[in-house]
């Protein structure tokens, strides 16, 4: 129970990493807002997991407003806000020529502009309990690049040093903040991508690991930033990749030549 008595906003938290930590969050004792745009999903969700502790808002993380609303719910809802997970994004495959300037803006809209306003709605209301703590989910795509994903990688990249730029405006605060950078995990964000024929075997190759994560693998190390055992932890970028960064991108000999 390392989360009782806190209040806890998870974005994205319909689905995907966001629902799992959504569910681990409750399940540790916290008050959970799920903000997200998939209002059926995210109010079954809150639904499940009841005991007046889960409420779901509908809030685009690309709208100042919308944002602004969901901190007011936490607040209006359970009398506070200790912790923001900002992780609500969106993918696009594309590399530069095919990449409008109309999706290029959404990504940015969706994946950096709504981590600011994540950060600058809770930090008030973070700053009145004396304290915080706000994990963002950046991605190994921000960390180095991705073939045909150059609005994500730029956005992503943005959300790793925009996340240290808070962790040291505020640490005196004793408000916190870290990134996780998940490396390939099973979630509806990339089922596109993996339906294409062959291609989910590669990749799992590319992974020392040999696999996907699991969306409960991310969201156990998102508890742990988020919890008081990470409490001289801030501005930490932490990859949760099954080893992809590791690896320099060299090709695996041993698995080449049938040594393994
Ligand atoms: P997902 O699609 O299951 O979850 C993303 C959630 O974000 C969805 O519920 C979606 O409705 C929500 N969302 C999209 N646009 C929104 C908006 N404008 N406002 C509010 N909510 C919005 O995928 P996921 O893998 O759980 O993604 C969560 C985060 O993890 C994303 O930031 C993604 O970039 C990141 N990530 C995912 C992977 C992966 O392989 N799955 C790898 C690295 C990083």
């Amino acid at each position: 129970m390392r989360f009782s008595n806190k209040v806890v906003i998870v974005t994205g938290g319909a689905s995907g990493i966001g629902l799992a930590a959504a569910r681990r969050f409750h399940a540790e004792g916290a008050a959970v807002v799920i903000a997200d745009v998939q209002d059926e999903l995210g109010q079954r969700a809150a639904a499940q997991l009841g005991e007046g502790r889960c409420v779901y808002r509908h809030t685009d993380v690309a709208s100042w407003d919308d944002v602004q609303a969901m901190v007011a719910t936490a607040e209006a809802e359970f009398g506070g806000l200790d912790i923001l997970f900002n992780n609500a994004g969106v993918g696009c495959f594309a590399a530069t020529p095919d990449l409008t300037p109309e999706e290029w803006r959404r990504v940015m809209a969706i994946d950096l502009d709504g981590v600011f306003y994540g950060c600058k709605a809770a930090l008030p209301a973070m700053r009145k309990r004396g304290g915080g703590a706000i994990v963002n989910t950046a991605s190994i795509s921000g960390m180095a690049a991705d073939f045909s994903f150059a609005a994500y990688n730029a956005a992503k990249a943005g959300v790793i040093n925009y996340t240290r730029a808070v962790a040291i405006d505020h640490a005196h605060e004793r408000i916190r903040a870290n990134a996780v950078c998940p490396g390939p995990v099973d979630t509806p964000i990339i089922a596109g991508i993996n339906e294409m024929q062959g291609v989910r075997q590669v990749w799992d190759k590319a992974v020392p690991m040999g696999r996907f994560a699991r969306a409960e693998e991310i969201a156990a190390v998102v508890l742990f930033l988020a919890s008081d055992d990470a409490s001289y932890m801030t501005g930490a970028i932490v990859p949760v990749d099954g080893g992809v960064t590791a690896h320099t991108g060299q090709p695996d000999l041993p698995g080449m030549l049938g040594l393994r």
